[in-house]
């Protein structure tokens, strides 16, 4: 492969970069580059590819190492430990230094030739360009259904509409990167942010192809965690709804107690129900419970908020220049942006 593109702009700002988090990949790395570096090279003047290496114990950052050796174009930041993929991505945006940035996951899932249609957008002037995926059968059906009804509960109480099938794979001008680096919170629900920051957005259909290599490193129990992360950081309303709930059952209670009252003292009839009287203290018992550890959730949160630790820690990195270990692990994103 070659070296730096001689028609590049600046070598400081290529044309675009292409982020990619990584975690557990080494298999699928090479044919990822195989793919991605002709098309890239047919559409920009000039490109970098960022991998995000997020804490993977398989070999990924020595494939990475000796694709960066035979294309500096290909460079890489390593973490201290997995911080999960919505962070590789805030990352992989502060580092990326081109005009656009294309996001993109590292198993062959989003088709590295949709990024011609992308950059053609690009060129059109929208700033917001994302992948729609046309359908999900590559996922389960218990993975598609959960999906299904968690974008139908986002829908009715977010605070922005996403697009229908629109993911990470995504292509942003630099506007909207340093509108998204901007943003300091930890509990990145990045398809929200990214719905949350506007700009003339347009979708390009794309059709999701199987992981070329190994399985997805998405639990269940990982893809409830965004999903209440999701929720809880474009809504306030499972904060707000018990008020309405509390209002509710007080005025239940009050008309209860009302008929209660006529029935003993009017008709002088004892009332009977100590079977009624467990099961309505179990059922309040229950809801209070619920609100606490709702509040709880959305506290925890502002709790994670406020330590305001650094969202990452960069191990090692591998530059244009190769290998620059002697570089503080300090992220970007210490700053301070408030
Ligand atoms: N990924 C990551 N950190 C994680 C989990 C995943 O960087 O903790 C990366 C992974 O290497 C891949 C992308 O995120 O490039 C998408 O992951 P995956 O294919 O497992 O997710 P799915 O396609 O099932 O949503
Ligand atoms: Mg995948």
């Amino acid at each position: 492969m070659q070296a730096q593109d001689s028609t590049a702009p600046s070598a400081a700002r290529p044309e675009l970069s292409v982020v990619i988090p990584v975690f557990n990949e080494a298999d699928n790395l090479d044919l990822l580059i195989a793919r991605l570096m002709p098309v890239l090279e047919r559409c920009v003047a000039s490109c970098e590819v960022i991998f995000v290496d997020d804490g993977s114990r398989d070999g990924t950052m020595e494939t990475l190492r000796r694709l960066n050796h035979q294309d500096h174009r290909i460079q890489a930041i390593s973490f201290s430990r997995n911080f999960g993929k919505e962070i590789a991505i805030a990352a992989g945006l502060d580092q990326a230094q081109g005009a656009g940035v294309v996001i993109m996951d590292a198993d062959l899932q989003h088709p590295p030739e949709t990024i011609e249609a992308f950059v053609h957008e690009w060129r059109q002037g929208y700033k917001n360009i994302y992948g729609q995926r046309t359908d999900r059968q590559t996922d389960s059906p218990l993975r598609r259904l959960l999906t299904e009804r968690f974008y139908q509960l986002f829908g009715k109480f977010g605070e922005t509409s996403l697009p229908a099938g629109a993911g990470d794979f995504r292509l942003l001008d630099r506007q909207a990167v340093e509108a998204l680096c901007a943003m300091g919170e930890r509990a990145r629900f990045s398809k929200g942010l990214y719905a949350w920051i506007g700009f003339q957005s347009k979708g390009v259909p794309f059709e999701v192809a199987e992981r070329a290599h190994g399985t997805s490193k998405f639990s269940y129990r990982k893809l409830t965690r965004f999903a209440l992360d999701g929720l809880m950081s474009f809504s306030t309303l499972p904060l707000k709804v018990w008020s309405y709930i509390g209002m509710m059952v007080s005025l239940f209670a009050l008309i209860m107690a009302i008929y209660f009252l006529i029935e003993t003292v009017v008709r002088g009839i004892d009332v009977p129900g100590f079977a009624s009287l467990i099961v309505s203290i179990m059922f309040f018992g229950g809801i209070q419970l619920l609100s606490l550890g709702i509040l709880g959730e959305y506290i925890g949160r502002i709790f994670a908020e406020v330590k305001r630790r650094p969202l990452y820690l960069i191990a090692e990195r591998l530059g244009p220049e190769g290998a620059e270990q002697d570089l503080q692990p300090v992220p970007q994103r210490h700053r301070q942006r408030i």
